[in-house]
């Protein structure tokens, strides 16, 4: 909202007008002063589809004179804003008039649908509500949440609202999941700000344009205490175990404390936000408990450890090695980088970059550009583009490509990065070079891994590790070498959902029973047959192709909460998902993975297809997923 009076003198004033206004986004500013002003010059620009990245990505654009035209009309706006006063908030008709001027297409009505909610011009954009008064027997109804990370504190806000009785039991000392236990140097998001942020939540200023892990946990915290959800959290509590009784429509939960003191807790529904990357896995050879040195998962870094002047390992490159090694190079007497399978690695021009006070100056005054600019991430950037290159295009291969034609785009955008960023020792090159199909696997973000590969004291070994020894580790050539500390960035076990608790349905059978045969599987990634009233956050086959992260567990949270709001308002006890709901989404599930890279271009990474599935994605259309989670269909669920 615009501010009663200029927060500087006239001078300062007009300085950060200017360089707001010159990195601001054109079609993010024309469309807000649009929505400001209503003045029909602004209508009337067109916004093009810019190719950027030698036609690996897509911007939208306007051209040269139109940027400079909006520029000048917001220049003019934001000096005389104290008399502005704010029109009604467009209707929904309005509203969609609007994103379709934005985007300069017409768009599907889901992915309109999913635009309008990422606007959030309601305030709370994805808000679950009585369907009358709140009925009394809410006082009487418990949820057990389990993990304060962004899923659980996500549904936590949506049950507060709603007056409905919860607890978040989280078996760390703080807030924030991944956010909170993570501490490993230079740990930040890799995606860029804009997009990870809750949708409801417009007035909080980042400071850098990928923050870095303290921000993100002081985010969610805040969040979490002003939402009601923080009182609710019973940190140093870890679930075990949960048992349904179907006579009371209950689940009987065992939580443990850090002290393994345990503690029986009831709750008619139990939501699992436990996340996906909380289970370290280490090298699975021989020799670990040979190894005389230090050897530390990221995950459990802690505060303090110092790896300055010592002869260092980090095994593996993905996320995670490849953000913590170049930091360890400039510390460690020398680092050694075991890579098994090279990773496609992207830059970020703006990664490590703060965020400048005029930018934010900009979101704070200049009314809407918050929400355009958050929306902008959602449509204006690569989402459908990165999409469409997850799919084999079967005319592009007839002709000689290799995947399609996004696909190999992106694949040479990488691949002249790589040649130039490792000019210097082309013979590195081979060895890093992925021989897989990008988005494969899970792109990785480089935080200046190339340019380390560089530096004297590091060495590329691209081989597996065989084994360790007293002194250090063999790879894969046979050749020894000796360290004082081992990073073994070598990921998560990513399929055991809901580690380590387990869960004893319906009929006495256990959720790892039922997915013994097939693997972890559900209905919409979210409930699962024979498992009443449980719901699972980021569950099997959970992870959308594309859209942001806090946004999904808004949609997600949403759609559990209707069941619960149901459940109470008719007095029922239980919703199970119906087999042949779940038995036809996952057929449609495997059929859908047919047309995804995933099948032959994972190279064993997680996202590999195993059981006629992918391990954690899921093959749909963000959008097509999204039209299935908006509103829960109770036609889906056996209700008693
Ligand atoms: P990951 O992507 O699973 O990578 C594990 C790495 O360890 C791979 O390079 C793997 O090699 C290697 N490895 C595993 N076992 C090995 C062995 N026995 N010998 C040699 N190498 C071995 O795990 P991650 O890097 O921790 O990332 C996991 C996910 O966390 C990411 O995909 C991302 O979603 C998230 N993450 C996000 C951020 C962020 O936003 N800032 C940062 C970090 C992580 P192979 O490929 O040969 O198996």
């Amino acid at each position: 909202m615009a501010s009663e009076a200029p927060v500087e003198g006239g001078r300062a004033e007009s300085e950060i007008i200017e360089q707001a206004l010159a990195g601001a986004d054109p079609n993010v500013l024309r469309i807000a002063l649009y929505q400001a002003t209503g003045n029909p010059l602004l209508a009337a620009l067109q916004v093009q589809r810019v190719a950027v990245r030698d036609g690996a990505g897509v911007e939208l654009a306007l051209s040269g004179p139109d940027a400079q035209l909006v520029r000048l009309l917001a220049a003019d706006f934001l000096r005389q804003r104290s008399e502005w006063s704010p029109p009604e908030l467009p209707s929904r008709e309005e509203q969609r008039e609007l994103v379709r001027l934005f985007a300069g297409r017409e768009l599907d009505p889901d992915e309109l649908s999913m635009s309008l909610e990422e606007l959030a011009f309601e305030g709370f954009s994805r808000a679950v509500d009585w369907s009358s008064e709140r009925p009394a027997e809410a006082d009487s109804f418990h949820v057990l949440i389990v993990g304060a990370g962004i899923s659980g504190l996500t549904v936590g806000i949506q049950l507060a609202r709603l007056g409905i009785p919860f607890t978040i039991v989280e078996r760390q000392a703080g807030i924030g999941g991944t956010w909170h236990r993570n501490r490993y140097p230079d740990i930040r998001v890799d995606t860029p700000c804009t997009g990870y942020q809750f949708k409801f939540v417009k007035d909080f200023r980042w400071s850098e344009y990928f923050p870095g892990r303290c921000e993100v946990a002081e985010y969610l915290s805040k969040i979490a205490r002003d939402h009601g959800v923080a009182q609710r959290i019973r940190f140093g509590r870890e679930l075990v175990s949960a048992e349904w009784g179907a006579a009371e429509g209950m689940w009987t939960a065992l939580v443990r404390d850090t002290n393994e003191v345990p503690e029986q807790v009831t709750a008619n529904v139990i939501i699992t936000a436990c996340g996906l990357f909380n289970a370290a896995r280490f090298p699975d050879v021989p020799g670990l408990s040979d190894f005389a040195g230090q050897i530390i998962h990221p995950t459990l870094w802690e505060d303090g450890t110092d790896v300055g002047g010592k002869r260092v390992a980090v095994i593996g490159n993905g996320s995670t090695g490849v953000q913590i090694m170049p930091r360890l190079a400039e510390i460690a007497l020398n680092v050694t980088v075991y890579q098994r399978t090279p990773s496609w690695i992207r830059p970020r021009p703006l990664y490590g970059k703060k965020i400048p006070k005029a930018a934010n100056w900009l979101l704070d005054n200049m009314p809407y550009y918050w929400n355009w600019e958050v929306c902008g991430t959602f449509l204006g950037g690569d989402s459908k583009l990165n999409s469409e290159a997850l799919k084999y295009d079967p005319e592009w291969q007839a002709k000689g490509g290799i995947i399609s034609k996004q696909n190999d785009a992106l694949r040479d955008w990488l691949t002249s990065y790589i040649n130039r960023k490792l000019a210097a020792r082309p013979e590195l090159i081979p060895a890093v070079l992925p021989t897989y199909a990008p988005l494969g696997r899970r792109m990785v973000v480089d935080n200046g891994w190339y340019d380390a590969l560089l530096s004297d004291n590091v060495e590329l070994v691209p081989y597996g590790i065989n084994r360790f020894t007293e002194r250090g580790i063999i790879s894969q050539d046979g050749v020894e070498r000796e360290f004082d500390v081992v990073v073994s960035a070598t990921g998560y076990s990513v399929k055991q959902y809901l580690w380590p608790a387990s869960f004893t349905g319906r009929d006495g059978v256990r959720l790892t029973e039922s997915w013994a045969e097939q693997g972890p599987r559900a209905y919409l990634g979210i409930t699962v047959p024979g498992f009443p009233n449980l719901f699972i956050m980021y569950g099997p086959n959970g992870q959308p192709r594309a859209g942001n992260f806090h946004s999904w567990a808004e949609i997600i949270s949403r759609y559990i909460s209707q069941g619960i709001v149901s459940l109470i308002e008719t007095r029922m006890k239980s919703l199970e998902v119906r087999p042949e709901v779940f038995r036809s989404y996952n057929k449609q599930l495997d059929e859908a993975f047919k047309d995804i890279i995933w099948r032959t271009e994972s190279a064993n990474g997680y996202f590999a297809v195993e059981e006629g599935k992918g391990a954690v994605s899921m093959p749909w259309e963000h959008y097509e997923y999204y039209s299935m989670v908006r509103e829960l269909d109770f036609d889906d669920f056996a209700v008693t």
